[in-house]
């Protein structure tokens, strides 16, 4: 791996500013790659991580491993939690991350004389030995050939909205393949004729998930 600094240089260039939770996430996925055995960003597939939290430190990962979305070597579960899993592919081994809950309160102690709160936190998570930010968990991964890199190997049709379904992330019920808003329900709803784009006026996952920025 780079040297933190570097690291950090490039964390920023993705995210568009250093924060805290950049720290975190750069130093979060650091702790993983090494546990894991794995001592360079990204090449091929071999790296994938599955990130809890859509936040500042997923960036960070992002950056750091080199894994994304898009080449689905980066997944994310919707968890609220500042943690994530790292995963060798090719040595089968796993660990969970967490950052730990009372890492904010010790940060206190590492900047006390940096009046700034954010520029404190900041200069808390540089100094913090590994073990007072997180917590290592080694765990297992169920990997399903449907979330693998590479073509979809199957698309359905939702019998609701006749829409595409790539991968098995359909849902079967009473006799019926739908998509998961159809059979469960989406953070969207189509409007009626007349009706007003209302996106924020309805309490809905979609209103409730992002509250403040940090
Ligand atoms: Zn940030
Ligand atoms: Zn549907």
């Amino acid at each position: 791996m780079k040297p933190l600094a570097e690291l950090l240089k490039e964390a920023e260039g993705l995210h568009g500013k250093l924060c805290p939770g950049q720290v975190i996430g750069v130093r979060m996925a650091v702790v993983g790659c090494r546990e894991i055995g794995i001592s360079e960003p990204q090449q091929d597939r071999r790296l994938r991580v599955w990130a809890e939290i859509d936040r500042c430190a997923t960036d960070a990962i992002q950056a750091v491993t080199g894994c994304k979305l898009g080449r689905r070597t980066l997944k994310f579960f919707d968890y609220g939690k500042m943690a994530a899993t790292f995963l060798n592919t090719e040595a089968g081994r796993a660990v969970r991350v967490v950052a730990r809950d009372d890492a904010r309160e010790l940060a206190g102690r590492y900047a006390p004389r940096v009046k700034d709160k954010q520029e404190a936190q900041l200069a808390a998570y540089l100094a913090m030995p590994e073990s007072e930010l997180f917590l290592v968990h080694p765990v297992a991964i169920a990997l399903s050939p449907y979330d693998e890199p590479g073509h979809p190997l199957k698309r359905v049709r939702c019998q609701s909205c006749g829409e595409g379904v790539n991968d098995d992330r359909e849902v079967y019920q009473d006799g019926r393949t739908l998509c998961r808003p159809c059979a469960l329900g989406g953070y969207y709803r189509l409007l009626g004729p007349g009706e007003e784009a209302a996106a924020s006026t309805e309490e809905g996952p979609a209103q409730r998930g992002v509250l403040r920025d940090e």
